[in-house]
C-alpha cells in the first residue's frame, strides 16, 4: 500500500527514553500551540497518581487490548516496559486531511510504523543530557515503583539507539532551550510548501501559484 502523505496537517511523533521530559516538553508546547491535537494512547499500564482515563491514556486490560488489536482498531502498537501501548486509527487520518497538526507520544516501534504508513510524518528524539540525569528525573519524578525505575533504565540504551532514525533530535538539559527547539521544528514543519498551500489555497491562486504536489 503506498504510504498516504496528507498535506495539510502535520503529523509529528516525538519519542524518547522514559524520563527524558518527553511528556513535559509536549504539555508545554500544547500551552502555546492548543490547536495541535494530542493523540490519547490506550495502554495496559496502571495509571499512575493523578493520571485520569481519557486524558493521559485510555487505561484498559490486557484482553481489551488484544481484542481491539485484533479487530484491527490500532494504527500502531507495541509492548513497551512489559505493557501493552497503541494509537487508535480513528481520529488521526481524518484530523489531518482536515488540516489540523496531530502529535503522538509514542515509542521507537510505533515511530516506524506510522512512518510506513505516513512517511511524511516528523519524527522529533528527545535526549536526556546522561544515563544518570535520566534516573535522577525518573526518581523525582516519583511515580513509577523502584522496579518499574530500573526496567526503564535498563531500557533506555536501547531505545537512544534508534534515535538516528529520527529528523530531529532535542537534548533537554535546559528545559527552556529544549522547548524553543520543540516549537521551532513545529513552526518549520508548517510552513513547508505544502501545508502552506493547503491552508492558503484562496492566497496561492490568486498568487497565479500552481503547486505540482
Ligand atoms: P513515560 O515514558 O514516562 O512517558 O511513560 P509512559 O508509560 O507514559 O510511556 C511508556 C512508553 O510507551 C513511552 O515510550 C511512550 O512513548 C510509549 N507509548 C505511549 N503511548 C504509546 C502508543 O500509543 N504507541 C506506542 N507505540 N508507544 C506508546
Ligand atoms: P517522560 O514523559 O519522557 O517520561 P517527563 O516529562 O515525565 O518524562 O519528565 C520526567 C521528569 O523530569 C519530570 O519530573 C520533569 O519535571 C523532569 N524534567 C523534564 N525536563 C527537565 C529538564 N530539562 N531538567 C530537569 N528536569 C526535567
Ligand atoms: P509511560 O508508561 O511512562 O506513560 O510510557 C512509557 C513509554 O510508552 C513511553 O516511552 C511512551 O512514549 C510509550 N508509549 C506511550 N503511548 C504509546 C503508544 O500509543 N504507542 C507506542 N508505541 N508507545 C507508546
Amino acid at each position: 500500500m503506498p504510504a498516504k502523505n496528507p498535506t495539510s496537517g502535520s503529523l509529528f511523533m516525538v519519542v524518547a527514553p522514559s524520563g527524558a521530559g518527553k511528556s513535559t516538553l509536549v504539555n508545554a508546547l500544547l500551552k502555546q500551540e492548543p490547536e495541535i491535537k494530542l493523540s490519547i494512547s490506550y495502554t495496559t499500564r496502571p495509571p499512575r497518581p493523578g493520571e485520569e482515563h481519557g486524558r493521559e491514556y485510555y487505561f484498559t486490560t490486557a484482553d481489551d487490548f488484544l481484542k481491539r488489536q485484533a479487530e484491527g482498531e490500532f494504527l500502531e502498537w507495541a509492548e513497551v516496559h512489559g505493557n501493552y501501548y497503541g494509537t487508535s486509527r480513528l481520529m488521526i487520518a481524518d484530523q489531518i486531511s482536515n488540516g489540523t497538526d496531530v502529535l503522538l507520544e509514542i515509542d521507537w516501534q510505533g515511530a516506524q510504523q506510522v512512518k510506513k504508513q505516513f512517511s511524511n510524518a516528523i519524527g522529533i528524539f528527545i535526549l536526556p543530557p546522561s544515563i544518570a540525569a535520566l534516573e535522577e528525573r525518573l526518581k523525582k519524578r516519583g511515580q513509577d515503583e523502584p522496579h518499574v525505575i530500573t526496567r526503564r533504565i535498563l531500557a533506555a540504551g536501547g531505545e537512544i539507539a534508534h534515535s538516528p532514525e529520527f529528523e530531529y533530535v532535542i537534548i533537554n538539559q535546559e528545559f527552556a532551550v529544549a522547548l524553543s527547539e520543540l516549537t521551532a521544528i513545529v513552526k518549520a514543519a508548517r510552513c513547508r510548501f505544502p501545508q502552506q498551500a493547503a491552508r492558503n489555497t484562496f492566497l496561492f491562486t490568486q498568487l497565479g501559484i500552481h503547486a505540482s504536489s
